[in-house]
């Protein structure tokens, strides 16, 4: 089958490899009719390149239709319609019962000390093959897969796999109510969906972004905004709003932003020096000028208010502002998102007519699997106004 493949640092290719096969009796194998590109798929592109191999299938993002079940699949059968969530959760340990499925002691990587495996995201979290890709195995089959119904366009369901269970839990960890305030930081294809969600539930959202259209987008859907590239103060800018209070809360959903800083490239070189163990918290980049989100973030937000972190951080030697933060008397939430614990109630808002969040438009570009290498790049260089890219193999 073909399949987008990592081979170097910024440099993905669609390559031929192995068609994958049932391993397990409660696997189930799927042929991926969509698959989106991540933000997260960026962070494999560059920096977290230490932790890749030539030749890893990547991709997070997937739905399609199953081509074949393994003999103990009891709720799935062939031709079924299926979003495979991107962290691979058993559905039955401690953690997935309680909610925790990006936690799931079942597929906990203890070798790195990272939670549970994910689709497509190296060694670092467990080696499992990514969903950019013509087919795709599949574990846990009567827990994992999230069944839809045929019919409507890939796209009114293909996000379930990351980007609303994502932008919920970012929205859920914030802890706002209608009538709160909430500011959100970025609106790639996280933060414009968290913004989404929020005004669906009568928030009052302000987003803050350098990409214009990416600003327009969300503008469009309600969110007041703010253009990072026309300000040097941004907390400033929203106290101002805010009655000099600052938002209720703040969701950061840019994370590490490390293209092109030298702290990057150095730190990208010491890791190799460290011990595998370490090597899975002191992920990759250091440096201040990646962590500039949160800053925003911990600054903006209101005292006593909640910072919710869905973008996706790495390193141990970032320097904390702990006397605002305790000062200020905050409260910060973040983790990759538990995408079963959020999948009913977001595929309660999707199975209508109406489509609430817009998510029938949401996608900027759809491109045969051939185009990844190109679309990675114009991804990470915010070109061609692509937000959201996804592939239909
Ligand atoms: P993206 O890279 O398209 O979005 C990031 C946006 O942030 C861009 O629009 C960029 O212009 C903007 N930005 C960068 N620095 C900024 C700053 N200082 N102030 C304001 N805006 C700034 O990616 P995405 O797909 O939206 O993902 C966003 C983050 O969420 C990534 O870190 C990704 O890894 C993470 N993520 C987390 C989870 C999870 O489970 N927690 C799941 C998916 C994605
Ligand atoms: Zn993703
Ligand atoms: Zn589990």
């Amino acid at each position: 089958m073909k399949a987008v493949t990592w081979q170097a640092r910024n440099d993905m290719q669609v390559r031929e490899v192995p068609d994958p096969t049932l391993q397990d009796p409660t696997d189930v194998l799927v042929e991926i009719t969509s698959t989106g590109l991540c933000g997260s798929d960026l962070h494999l592109y560059d920096p977290l390149t230490p932790f890749m191999t030539p030749g890893d299938v990547v991709g997070h993002e997937p739905m399609g239709v199953v081509r074949e079940v393994g003999s103990a699949v009891t709720t799935l059968t062939a031709g079924d319609r299926v979003v495979v969530p991107f962290n691979v959760s058993c559905g039955t340990c401690w953690m997935c019962t309680r909610g925790l499925q990006s936690q799931c002691e079942t597929t906990q990587n203890r070798d790195q000390g990272t939670g549970a495996g994910l689709f497509g995201y190296s060694k670092l979290y467990g080696q499992v093959p990514g969903g950019q890709a013509e087919l795709m195995r599949v574990p846990f089959g009567d827990h994992l897969p999230i069944q839809v119904p045929h019919g409507p366009p890939d796209d009114r369901f293909l996000f379930l796999s990351d980007v609303l269970p994502t932008a919920w839990q970012g929205v859920e960890y914030a802890g706002v109510q209608a009538g709160d305030s909430l500011l959100v930081v970025g609106a790639g294809p996280i933060g414009d969906m968290a913004a989404r969600i929020a005004l669906h539930r009568g928030v009052r959202v302000i987003v803050v972004d350098r990409v214009p259209e990416r600003l327009e987008r969300v503008a469009a859907r309600g969110a007041e905004i703010i253009d990072a590239r026309q300000t040097d103060d941004v907390p400033e800018q929203v106290r101002r709003l805010t009655e000099g209070r600052g938002t209720d809360a703040v969701i950061d959903a840019v994370g590490m932003e490390a293209h092109g800083s030298p702290a990057a490239e150095m730190a990208q070189k010491s890791l190799r020096l460290l011990p595998k163990r370490l090597q899975g918290w002191v992920l990759s980049t250091m440096g201040v000028d990646r962590m500039d989100a949160l800053y925003v973030a911990l600054d903006s937000v209101r005292r006593g208010g909640t910072v919710s972190i869905s973008g996706v951080y790495g390193g141990a030697a970032d320097p904390m502002p702990m006397l605002q933060m305790f000062d200020k008397q905050l409260q910060v939430r973040m983790g990759q998102a538990n995408v079963r614990r959020w999948s009913d109630d977001i595929l309660a808002l999707l199975d209508t007519e109406e489509d609430v969040l817009g998510v029938d438009a949401f996608a900027t570009h759809h491109l045969p699997l051939e185009d990844a290498p190109e679309a990675y790049r114009q991804f990470r260089d915010k070109e061609q106004g692509m937000v959201k890219a996804v592939f239909t193999p």
